[in-house]
């Protein structure tokens, strides 16, 4: 059985390969997280099950269309919280630090809600923020 996509580390490595773009070796990730090679294996064993990354172990990974449209949900998620929390009086690094704790447990109907709550804001304070066409069903 798969494990779940949604964890705080499964979300960096998402971020890290979308970042990379040109495609990356799994030690690669384990390097630059400090993470043992086996449990990077089988966490990108579950992204791939999922078909959020093309893997093979010999091979260098790539997103899917699937995992790109899903990393830059990710983005827009992160920073749609970050500026929740500044807007809400956090400092700009509490609020970064404090949306990469809780991101990976608000749903995307939820990230819809408050993105169109706070008027579809083009940029948080640790970057701007994509509005992919389906997003809210109403972002230009
Ligand atoms: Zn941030
Ligand atoms: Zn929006």
């Amino acid at each position: 059985m798969a494990g779940r996509i949604e964890t705080p580390q499964k979300i960096k490595f998402i971020k890290y390969i979308y970042e990379k773009g040109e495609g990356i070796k799994s030690g690669k990730i384990a390097d630059k997280f400090r993470i043992r090679t086996a449990t990077v294996s089988r966490s990108l064993h579950d992204l791939g099950e999922a078909g959020y990354i093309t893997y093979d172990p010999w091979q260098k990974i790539h997103l899917t269309e699937t995992g790109i449209s899903f990393a830059r949900f990710l983005y827009r998620r992160h920073r749609i919280l970050t500026l929740m929390f500044t807007c809400s009086g956090l400092c700009e690094y509490e609020a970064c630090r404090q949306a990469e704790a809780i991101e990976h447990l608000v749903p995307r109907e939820n990230i819809d809600q408050i993105c169109k709550a706070m008027g579809h804001p083009s940029r948080a304070s640790c970057g701007i923020i994509e509005h992919d066409p389906a997003c809210c069903g109403e972002c230009a």
